[in-house]
């Protein structure tokens, strides 16, 4: 007779999938998408229920699942099909797409709930300290204080603290029933001490409209006809009023009592971009999910389980809320879609991008893609009508779009004969003004550390770290040099390590080194810096940029962790100090980084009353990623660089797939990629190629060689898989590590 079972995904077993009966005490509560607790050849094992159904128990019995981990799933179906396709195009195994899925106190199956001791006030407090006197005056104010507590209550390590009394007053106050002792759980809301002001819908401006309007049939439609929505790439440019657009798609959907996902990159995650939709549902702020890298493991998880309780029905997040498990989802939208911070760098290396919009054609919701500078494999599908494109040409209330300058920096250089030519005379003169007219300014430097790295005049030998292929930074406030791959510091030293010369210099500057020269040559100027270095501290960030908009700041200088998504009325001029770096690099899409870089920065002048203005710093000031963000014209720019990918067979005319074997060993890296290589050579699929096996442009990196094969196929699916056929039946010596990379970005 068949007999329910529940398929699992065993834990840690790459990839095994066994049958299990259900027991009657867990009939009901198994289902899809809970983990539970097995027995596997002796021993007990954890694992993930990825299917129910039924089979034939005919000459042997199965094995019953033992006991949940959790008392409720924590995978939805949904999800759980999402993380197939996953395992399939990325070939990263279920397992591995499900622990992208989950936060890791839920992956590690602890409830997670973190309780804590509270003292609540259950008699009458007159009267108790009518009875308790002079007697116990102690006790007496304990329920005095206590009293005045909201709820009566207060947590006992609290409580001891404030008042200043022992353990054994409260005991005796318990004793005599007039508080009780109990655990309760603690809501860790990274918002907790906020209190944000509703703030209402804005009138949309036409074109602001004609978007929403087609977001809105998007949200209607998707439902119906799932198949036929197209994804919506909207292109506005910077203060075009895009988030506005989202804010009032993710109010119509939820109207419908459908959920919504937000994608943000993790940088632009801002306490201001946060408390922009808090604020427009304060209504509802419990309603609304936070989901990034900041908050503590406990703060994600409960975040994320609110969401899974249906607690919470918006979600803002970073890369990986993309699996956020929303029910009933109405829209997903990816803000900044062209940036690459969306793309894993660690397996499974998806990109949330692609994720969203497959998530969305599988759950049958609206995906909304924004950008200033979308990405060319977004808007070549707007081409070719796979995505439908909507656009918001101008700023809103008829700002003018900020004037760009580019200054040929060769001529500064020669002009400033010995000097590293940081600052322009022409930059120095219009923050001067600035300053003067208390205007506010932004630097931009994509370069922390003081000095980019120590240069021996004599031989040229630049220092570099000692286990990856790269020169050190010098960081002058730890007086080191530092790897800002890998972390790797040493002390400065006084002679070259090669020809033994004393005369090392510093070459190169960084933010560290620009803020020193900033402080002489303003005097008086309040300046500021923010970079990873300086904003380790904790809310620090959060700080330094509510002084800015305060005003009690007029030059910030920072990376690209200032790039995006601030929005600061007064800064009505915005340098750009080296617009080369990132330029010269081997990765095909230096050029379209640089326009994004240059486009989004220029974005963050003139955002007020005031005009904007950009000075663009550069060496190569007829670059055409320059030349065409100088004039504002992303439509220019894509299509001459769309010529060239096509001409040369890059993405978004193919998919590319990366091999990397890397090993402390170099031969044994090299010699493993050769075999490799002459294996995947053979039956390519047609239309496939596959690229000379090479030393990676990063050969060295945390002290492991790495060596690389590209790959190349119109059709990345049975590329794919032709990789998988080769690589299941080879292994590999224990040192050497292969890794594909499907979609790649960092080509390095
Ligand atoms: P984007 O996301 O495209 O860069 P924002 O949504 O940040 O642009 O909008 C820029 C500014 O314009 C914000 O201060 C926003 O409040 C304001 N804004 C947006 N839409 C409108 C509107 N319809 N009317 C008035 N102000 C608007
Ligand atoms: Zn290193």
């Amino acid at each position: 007779m068949p007999k329910p079972a529940a398929l699992v995904l065993v834990d840690g077993s790459s990839g095994l999938q066994f049958d299990y009966g259900l027991p009657d005490h867990l009939a009901t509560s198994v289902v899809v998408g809970c983990r539970v607790r097995i027995p596997l050849r002796n021993r007990a094992a954890v694992g993930t229920v990825i299917d129910l159904h039924e089979v034939d128990e005919e000459g042997f019995k199965l094995k019953d699942i033992q006991s949940l981990v959790d008392p409720e799933p924590v995978l939805t179906p949904p999800l759980i099909n999402l993380a197939r396709w996953m395992s399939d195009y990325y070939t990263c195994g279920l397992e591995n797409a499900f622990r992208a899925m989950l936060p890791q106190a839920a992956r590690d199956g602890k409830g997670g709930e973190q309780m804590r001791k509270q003292v609540r006030l259950i008699g009458d407090a007159a009267e108790l300290v009518e009875k308790l006197g002079k007697r116990a005056r102690r006790q007496a104010e304990l329920v005095t204080h206590l009293d005045t507590q909201p709820k009566k209550s207060q947590r006992l390590s609290e409580l001891l603290d404030e008042l200043g009394v022992g353990r054994p007053s409260i005991t005796a106050l318990e004793k005599a029933g007039a508080v009780v002792v109990e655990d309760v759980v603690v809501k860790r809301d990274p918002f907790a001490d906020e209190e944000f002001l509703q703030s209402s819908n804005l009138t949309l401006n036409p074109k602001q409209a004609e978007a929403f309007a087609a977001v809105r049939e998007s949200i209607e439609q998707a439902g119906d006809e799932a198949s036929a929505i197209k994804p919506l790439l909207l292109h506005g440019v910077t203060g075009s009023g895009k988030t506005e657009v989202y804010l009032q798609a993710i109010e119509f959907a939820l109207d419908r009592g459908q959920g919504s996902i937000v994608l943000v990159p993790e940088i632009s995650l801002t306490p201001q971009t946060a408390e922009r939709f808090k604020k427009r549902f304060a209504a509802i702020q419990d309603q609304v999910a936070i989901m990034h890298s900041h908050l503590s493991q406990g703060e994600r998880h409960d975040e994320w389980r609110k969401v899974l309780r249906r607690e919470a029905r918006i979600v803002i997040g970073a890369r990986s809320a993309i699996f956020a498990p929303v029910e009933n989802l109405g829209l997903i939208v990816v803000d900044e879609e062209h940036e690459n911070s969306y793309k894993q760098e660690s397996p499974p290396r998806y990109h949330a991008r692609d994720i969203a919009v497959v998530r969305a054609k599988l759950e049958g919701c609206a995906v909304l893609l924004g950008s200033a500078t979308p990405s060319l494999e977004s808007w070549h599908n707007t081409q070719i009508g796979k995505y439908r494109l909507l656009d918001m040409p101008e700023r809103v209330d008829d700002q003018k779009m900020p004037l760009i300058r580019i200054l040929d920096m060769r001529i500064e250089a020669r002009k400033q004969q010995g000097g590293m030519a940081i600052l322009s005379n022409q930059l120095r003169q219009l923050i001067e003004k600035r300053v003067a007219d208390g205007e506010q300014t932004i630097l931009f430097l994509n370069r922390r550390g003081f000095a980019r790295s120590l240069l021996c005049p004599e031989c040229g030998k630049v220092s570099e770290c000692a286990h990856c292929s790269i020169p050190l930074t010098f960081h002058k406030t730890d007086d080191r040099l530092i790897c800002h791959i890998c972390g790797y510091a040493r002390i400065v030293p006084r002679r070259c390590g090669e020809c033994n010369a004393r005369n090392i210099i510093l070459a190169g500057y960084g933010t560290e080194k620009v803020e020193e020269v900033l402080k002489k040559v303003f005097t008086g100027a309040r300046i500021a810096r923010v970079d990873t270095d300086v904003m380790k501290r904790k809310n620090m960030l959060r700080k330094t940029l509510a002084d800015f908009k305060a005003k009690k700041i007029d030059i910030l200088l920072g990376t690209q962790m200032i790039a995006k998504g601030l929005h600061f009325p007064n800064v009505t001029l915005v340098g750009i100090l080296n617009a080369d770096i990132g330029l010269h690099v081997p990765d095909f899409r230096a050029g379209e980084r640089t326009f994004q870089l240059l486009t989004q920065v220029a974005g963050r002048a003139g955002r007020g009353e005031l005009e904007g203005e950009v000075v663009v710093q550069t060496f190569t000031p007829h670059h055409p990623a320059i030349q065409f963000a100088r004039h504002h014209d992303f439509i220019g720019f894509a299509e001459q660089e769309l010529d060239f990918r096509q001409k040369f067979e890059f993405p978004p005319f193919v998919h590319m797939v990366m091999v990397t074997v890397r090993s402390v060993h170099a031969k044994r890296a090299e010699f493993s990629l050769k075999t490799l290589y002459s294996r995947l050579k053979r039956d390519l699929p047609p239309g496939a190629d596959i690229g000379e096996p090479l030393p990676s442009p990063l050969v060295k990196s945390h002290d492991q060689f790495r060596y690389q094969t590209m790959l190349r196929a119109v059709n990345p699916r049975s590329l794919v898989r032709h990789i998988r056929k080769v690589m299941e039946p080879l292994s590999f010596p224990e040192d050497v590590i292969v890794t594909v990379d499907v979609d790649p970005y960092q080509l390095s």
